[in-house]
């Protein structure tokens, strides 16, 4: 990353970028001036990409114009859930056989933890990362009291070193080559406290050697940075869509199951629409799944959610995931040089420095008692957001961010230290 001295040199960045025109097409909602705000909140909700309106009213037409016929009919919506396969199977890294949309992704997690999570008497632990986000431990733990375990002594968390903030991998490698109990690893992507991103191909492997099953989270991961779960051996994987996809509050999640487990049924939760397609209405008395991920999709597609997805979708179909991590790197790494100029002792980025352990996020703790900093912020029209006890989180996102943003958001850090 070139260093960058002033706004001025910020703006050239910004006028030389070939994805400055992106920014036009998402609604970027206005700050306490009227201006539109300084949106860095990507990570949690994804702005709307104004052709979500086009999307959505073509399936509100197919609706009103073809009744039941929409499932089947020319420009209705029953081929949704194929469209977003191979968009979603690149955004992963896997074979659009190995993906689905479908659900939310708690939803998923369980649905996937009642098929992966297959305990023994030797082997019943769940490993997950000390801070994971809440909802992934609720999850896990209450597969475990499921399971008739004690969740207490069943959820293991991985832990940073004394005084140190993420993982180092090569401490998960050592903790998983001694898990003699540990049935399954649930694993976030990039941790969305910390926004670590995790060196998931050393960590499979090393899982995979002691017969210890991984599930990814991509919350933070997906449409964030470059994924291989296919080439890495991942068993399975969850997202959500209304982070860094942009489909939309509540939006349609995916998950993923790896080719080597296709066909396996046991302990899989099943219900109509995951049936071979071209069975699904004989309507018979036993399941005959689909093939690959198609599945564990139980329901009938949710297509409001689904159009609004295949608007998400349409920019990283348009530009290309490495186009967008490469600009990525570059507004992250202004972000973190420019915090490097504040005055010593008072944002300590918790983020790793190294750019092939995180994605777009930093995480800046600035201490329990600086939320008014947070609260100033946000003031000045800053929408980033505060997560317990002292760390406000940051996402420039490259779709609509600019390096000019980023300059604006240290200085005004800088003015209200
Ligand atoms: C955002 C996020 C969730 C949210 O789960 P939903 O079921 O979509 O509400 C779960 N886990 C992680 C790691 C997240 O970042």
């Amino acid at each position: 990353m070139v260093s960058v001295n002033s706004l001025a040199q910020a703006e050239a960045l910004d006028a030389a970028d070939l994805l400055a025109p992106w920014r036009e097409r998402f609604s970027i909602p206005p700050g306490p001036d009227g201006q539109p705000c300084l949106y860095l909140c990507g990570n949690s909700l994804g702005l709307q990409p104004k052709t979500a309106h086009d999307r959505m009213a073509e399936l509100m037409r197919a609706w009103a114009e073809q009744g039941i016929a929409g499932y089947f009919g020319e420009g209705g919506w029953g081929p949704y859930a194929d469209r977003v396969k191979a968009p979603l199977a690149r955004l992963v890294g896997a074979h659009p056989d190995e993906v689905a949309a479908a659900n939310t992704l708690t939803v998923n997690l369980h649905l996937m933890l009642s098929a992966f999570y297959q305990p023994t008497a030797q082997r019943w632990k769940i490993l997950v990362e000390e801070k994971a986000f809440p909802s992934d431990r609720y999850a896990a733990a209450s597969q475990l009291r499921a399971r008739g375990y004690d969740e207490r002594a069943g959820l293991v968390e991985l832990s940073p070193r004394h005084g140190e903030s993420t993982l180092r991998t090569d401490d998960i490698i050592a903790t998983l080559e001694r898990a003699d109990d540990v049935a399954l690893l649930l694993l976030s992507g990039i941790n969305y406290y910390t926004g670590q991103l995790f060196e998931l191909e050393p960590i499979v492997a090393a899982a995979q050697r002691r017969g210890i099953v991984v599930g990814v989270d991509l919350a933070h991961a997906i449409g964030n940075v470059p994924l291989e779960l296919h080439r890495w051996g991942v068993d399975f994987a969850a997202w959500c869509s209304y982070k860094y996809l942009n489909a939309g509050p509540g939006a349609v999640g995916g998950l993923y199951v790896h080719r080597r487990h296709h066909g396996v049924s046991s302990g899989r939760l099943e219900g109509w629409w995951g049936y071979a397609p071209e069975g699904r209405f004989l309507m018979r008395p036993w399941f005959e799944g689909a093939v690959g991920a198609d599945a564990w999709v139980m329901s009938s597609p949710p297509a409001p959610m689904l159009a609004l997805l295949a608007a998400g979708l349409e920019a990283f179909e348009a530009v290309g995931l490495p186009t967008l991590r490469a600009k990525s790197l570059g507004l992250t790494g202004l972000l973190e040089q420019r915090l490097a100029t504040l005055p010593a002792g008072q944002v300590e980025v918790i983020t790793p420095s190294d750019p092939a352990q995180r994605g777009a996020q930093l995480s800046l703790r600035v201490g329990a008692h600086r939320k008014a900093l947070y609260q100033a912020l946000t003031a000045r029209g800053v929408v980033g957001d505060w997560r317990e006890p002292d760390v406000i989180r940051v996402a420039p996102v490259p779709l609509y961010n600019r390096y000019a943003e980023v300059w604006r958001l240290v200085e005004l850090i800088r003015e209200l230290l």
